[in-house]
């Protein structure tokens, strides 16, 4: 605290990232990376962007980028907005599209950053429950609202809703922007995008930095009607008007033209995923359905903080939440084929230790 804090900056309760201790080195198994390093297309591309015109400012509007994004999606260009990280794109929305007169509605255990960014931008945030079995029922979000957030699947808990219910939602919930937060979707949700011709006030936001391997990079984007998208180039315009350097627009222009790249690392994950979670169960978790790169599991042996402490004395990180709810559960990053065996060997030796003594 200091005097030159303003109101403000006291009132304000900043994001907590998972940690990242540099005592040793870790198997990270706690901020949901890809753990496939970003093909080699994409690694050209970005060696080729450093060069002697890095003096001169990039392009403000992305237009390249937007383009590429568009390509693959089927939409027109004036449907898409970048930023630097989803996180940055959604506190623009928090900032430009949600109505502050009303409250923000959001699930009670969805991804932190969304009460961190209702606390900065002064909006009040009404969470609705999600189901026992933590599933995210839409029937039950109230009409009159200044907006509604959900990740799809959701974090931390790993489960999708499918389309059809969220279509259903939108047939109700007209009069605000409703954002679906797509940074896990490509291992296994539906996608919304299909639905932005219909519902203007739809806007789904997505990231490179789960299944495109770039989280070191930086880059976020929305899809959704043109005047939405407008209304977040008035914002980002108010803010920064170069969130994306050259070298981040080449590496995520060549991300999206390398669909092999992309496909053969995304199936890697959904493969490697099936096997932890069978790996888990047998181990003695309970373990929710995954769409996302992660499990969200609860040990049934030992208490999720001693399995997280214990794992994290034996050089593996993941990530645990003394938070409502949730403080029986750990959240598992899938990384490598490797990585996960020595999770579930040290996994083992835990549980070892518990029956002997
Ligand atoms: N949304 C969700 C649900 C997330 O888990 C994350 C990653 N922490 C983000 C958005 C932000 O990702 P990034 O800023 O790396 O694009």
């Amino acid at each position: 605290m200091s005097k030159f804090w303003n109101q403000r900056t006291k009132r304000l309760r900043p994001y907590v990232p998972g940690e990242q201790p540099q005592d040793q080195r870790y198997i990270k198994l706690n901020t949901n990376e890809n753990p496939a390093p970003p093909t080699p297309a994409v690694l050209k591309a970005m060696h080729a962007a450093v060069d002697d015109a890095l003096n001169l400012y990039p392009d403000p509007e992305c237009r390249l980028l937007k383009q590429s994004i568009a390509d693959y999606y089927s939409l027109a260009v004036d449907c898409v907005f970048v930023g630097n990280g989803s996180d940055e794109v959604l506190a623009h929305i928090f900032a430009g599209l949600f109505n502050p007169d009303k409250p923000l509605v959001c699930p009670d255990i969805s991804y932190s950053f969304y009460p961190v960014y209702a606390r900065l931008y002064d909006i009040e945030l009404r969470t609705i429950p999600l189901g026992e079995a933590f599933e995210l029922d839409l029937r039950e979000y109230p009409a009159d609202n200044g907006g509604v957030i959900f990740a799809n699947p959701n974090a931390p808990t790993s489960m999708a809703v499918p389309l059809d219910e969220i279509e259903a939602f939108l047939v109700r919930n007209t009069d605000s922007v409703v954002v679906v937060d797509e940074a896990y979707v490509d291992f296994g949700a539906q996608s919304c995008v299909e639905l932005i011709a219909r519902y203007p006030n739809l806007l789904v936001v997505q990231t490179l930095s789960k299944s495109r391997s770039l989280a070191g990079l930086r880059v976020g984007f929305a899809l959704g009607d043109p005047a939405l998208i407008e209304g977040l180039e008035r914002v980002k315009n108010s803010f920064n008007s170069y969130p994306l350097d050259k070298v981040a627009q080449a590496g995520a222009i060549a991300a999206f033209e390398d669909v092999q790249g992309f496909e053969v690392a995304r199936e890697e994950v959904v493969r490697i995923r099936r096997q932890a979670y069978l790996s888990l169960l047998t181990l003695g978790f309970d373990v929710l359905d995954s769409s996302a790169n992660f499990l969200f599991a609860r040990p049934l042996f030992l208490p999720a903080e001693q399995v997280y402490q214990g794992l994290k004395d034996a050089g593996v990180l993941v990530r645990y939440f003394n938070a409502p709810r949730i403080s029986e559960y750990l959240r598992i990053t899938i990384g490598t084929e490797q990585e996960m065996v020595v999770l579930v060997e040290k996994l083992n030796e835990l549980k070892a230790g518990v029956m002997q003594s």
